[in-house]
């Protein structure tokens, strides 16, 4: 079986490069006589995985020497808890705003620890658009203000950041990260799974300002608080060894590419065939905003449940597979993280014209 187009949201592709790169090494790691996953994570050669992880990633994201990257796991869902356990140092208080379901999580679980004010919200609509806010709202004191970067069920992205002024922003940016250029020093933390555009799961990517550490709340289990981490590297415990070695395989790849700037033109390129497809189509339709588009995830559907299963049946023969939306939206959605081709974008919008040539009524 040749290798498919894979438009899932998450796990996702991989670049091929870096799979085939991992196979060599598999059984072997630079003459080592073992694989990366046998290896003692304190072991010389180990250590020069992580900080070359390390490394790569803060050239290619250009992260200001004041921030810690930390290599932790639990996932996304983790820091749901542990932003609020760390940050809730002062105040008690934190703005959140909720642009879909995993913002819905991470506010049910900060009200567990403080008083959460949720600014605005997307929800009376499906979630398919960034809500509008007003500075007035926002809470003075609070110790932090958190957002969802980019919504990977329904596909929506911030394009403006709220400034937050003296409040460190905190963003979730599990489906984004990596996919264009940001500015690093206008977050407190930037946190991600690493499974939609980095590596496999395993490990989740904390990138924190380094005076947002050690003021966790007492409560906070050592295991959760940002400066055991910190203070150990990432080597308090087992980290996921063979998940960061992997990590580090895609940031030298997205350096070979020519950096995130090279990779954000190719993202806007590829979402670019989609969505003009899309704003073209008498049979298909988008589901998001025109203005909070996001570049990864790209939701679409068609008139009716039967057609739409149909679309992902034929897709699936032709492959290209996880086209299935989410089961809160319906529909579509194609994934197109970084490693996508191109080539994968244009073979899926080729199969949407010759789809709406023969179910189309024109
Ligand atoms: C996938 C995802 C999560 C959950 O990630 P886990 O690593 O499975 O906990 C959280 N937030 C966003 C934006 C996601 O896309």
């Amino acid at each position: 079986m040749e290798r498919v187009y894979n438009f899932s949201a998450g796990p996702s592709m991989l670049p091929l490069e870096v799979l085939e790169q991992a196979a060599k090494e598999m059984t072997n790691y630079n003459n080592t006589g073992m694989s990366v996953m046998e290896m003692s994570h304190r072991s010389k050669v180990y250590q020069e995985i992580i900080d070359s992880a390390e490394n790569t990633l803060r050239d290619i994201m250009n992260i200001p020497d004041n921030y810690k990257v930390l290599f932790l796991q639990g996932g996304a869902s983790t820091q749901f808890a542990m932003i609020p356990l760390n940050l809730f140092g002062k105040s008690k208080k934190a703005d959140y705003v909720n642009t879909g379901a995993w913002s819905k999580k991470a506010i049910a679980e900060a009200k567990k620890y403080g008083e959460v004010s949720v600014l605005a919200s997307s929800e009376d609509k499906t979630y398919t658009y960034i809500p509008k806010l007003d500075k007035d709202d926002f809470t003075k004191d609070a110790d932090y203000f958190y957002i969802t970067t980019n919504n990977t069920i329904y596909g929506t992205k911030y394009n403006e950041l709220p400034d937050t002024g003296n409040v460190p922003l905190v963003a979730d940016m599990s489906s984004n990260i990596l996919s264009e250029e940001i500015d690093v020093s206008k977050f407190g933390v930037i946190f991600a799974g690493a499974q939609k555009n980095m590596g496999p799961s395993g490990v989740t990517i904390v990138i924190i300002r380094e005076d947002l550490i050690g003021n966790a709340m007492d409560i906070t289990p050592t295991m959760l608080n940002y400066k055991t981490h910190s203070d150990k590297g990432s080597m308090f415990n087992t980290p996921p060894t063979y998940s960061i070695y992997i990590a580090s395989l895609v940031f030298k790849w997205i350096k070979d590419q020519g950096g995130i700037k090279a990779v954000e033109q190719k993202n806007k390129e590829k979402a670019m065939l989609i969505y003009d497809y899309l704003d073209n189509s008498k049979l298909f339709n988008g589901t998001v905003a025109i203005k909070d588009r996001s570049l990864m995830n790209i939701p679409f559907v068609l008139p009716t449940e039967e057609l739409n299963e149909k679309f992902i049946t034929e897709a699936a023969d032709l492959n290209m597979v996880n086209l299935k939306g989410h089961r809160t939206v319906g529909g579509m959605r194609a994934s197109i993280y970084n490693a996508m081709p191109i080539e994968g974008v244009k073979t899926l919008v080729n199969y949407m014209k010759k789809f709406e040539e023969e179910n189309g009524n024109n």
